[in-house]
């Protein structure tokens, strides 16, 4: 199968010479994603083209385009000629009606651009956008490209953006209470809010934005991860449901627990390799230190990973939903 691959154009940080390569040098969600899904597609022999992410390393089964913007995506998906494009961009570098059939994972909170032929993370980003019955599939995790570590290191990580809304200052509560030190990994877009919980926390070690083997050393390190995710301070001011949390099945094939709250994704996904815990609950030092030993063990938690989102797994049920949409077949 013939498959482009719309991945959101984006700078690395401040620099004006580089994109966001797939899979990222340091923070990047969505480019984890479309990563880790085209290893699970290469190796059924689907053929791949590559749009937004210029500068990717090549690789076998590949083609990277240069493409950044509409038309000149459209001039590569002509090129190309897919049997189906899956777009991870909201419609940015795709039409609404574009020339191929599509499919388009969501990847944000609420109600999408282009709800046809959508994928949904979550039953909870599913129901925010209103749809009652398109196609779930979790975000995928592919174990040979992390650590694996049974012995785990006395601290507690939090690896995503330091903002309100993915709970890094609740991280830093936990580990308070739990008596343990946390490690801060991630960009700090919002620096009183990170200075903040410095101050507030002095057991917090703000370890900025983390790439390479430095970050799959931590996730394998860890004692627990903590995805304590807040359903306000979103990045457009609204609600904020945690549509997918990459972070999750990353800690878990890392033989890492997670200990998360029950907002939007995680109630469904964290009680699988950790717990969920309710979004208004800040724990004593008693109930963290049960929290922390209740906690599955490493093979358990790979094992768990593996099963419910290995890369083989999900990209098996994205061709189910490439063939329905080759088919003909729409939903919303
Ligand atoms: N990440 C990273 N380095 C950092 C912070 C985060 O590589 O310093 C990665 C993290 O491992 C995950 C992604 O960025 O793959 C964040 O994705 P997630 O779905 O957890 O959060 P969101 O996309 O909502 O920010």
């Amino acid at each position: 199968m013939k498959i482009a691959m719309l991945n959101p154009p984006h700078r690395y940080g401040q620099d004006t010479t580089q994109w966001i390569s797939v899979p990222p040098q340091g923070y990047g969600g969505i480019q984890w994603v479309v990563a880790t899904l085209i290893d699970g597609l290469l190796a059924d022999g689907c053929e791949i083209l590559l749009v937004g992410a210029p500068g990717t390393a090549p690789r076998s089964g590949v083609t990277v385009s240069n493409a950044t913007t509409y038309d000149t995506t459209l001039e590569a998906l002509r090129a190309f000629d897919p049997d189906v494009v899956h777009d991870h961009t909201n419609g940015q570098l795709l039409p609404a009606e574009p020339d191929w059939p599509a499919v388009r994972t969501h990847h944000l909170n609420g109600v999408p651009e282009h709800r046809v032929n959508g994928v949904y993370l979550s039953h909870a980003q599913r129901r925010a956008a209103g749809s009652a019955d398109a196609p779930i599939i979790r975000l995928p995790v592919n174990p040979d490209r992390y650590t694996y570590r049974e012995k785990k290191d006395d601290f507690l990580l939090f690896l995503g953006r330091v903002s309100v809304h993915k709970g890094a200052r609740d991280a830093a509560a936990f580990a308070q209470a739990a008596g343990l030190p946390l490690k801060l990994a991630g960009p700090a877009w919002e620096p009183d809010y990170l200075h903040g919980i410095l101050a507030d926390y002095p057991g917090t070690e703000y370890i900025g934005e983390v790439g390479g083997s430095r970050r799959t050393s931590l996730l394998a390190g860890a004692a627990a991860l903590l995805a304590l995710s807040q359903p306000f301070g979103g990045p457009f001011g609204g609600e904020w449901i945690e549509p997918g949390a990459t972070v999750v099945a990353e800690a878990a094939v890392s033989g890492t627990p997670v200990i998360a709250t029950d907002n939007g994704c995680l109630g469904e996904i964290a009680p699988h390799v950790g717990i969920a815990l309710p979004v208004e609950q800040t724990p004593t030092a008693e109930e963290a230190a049960k929290i922390l030993a209740g906690l599955p063990a490493p093979e358990y938690l790979r094992a768990t990973a593996v099963d419910r989102w290995g890369h083989h797994v999900v990209a098996a049920k994205y061709q189910e939903v490439y063939r329905r949409a080759i088919a003909g077949g729409t939903w919303t």
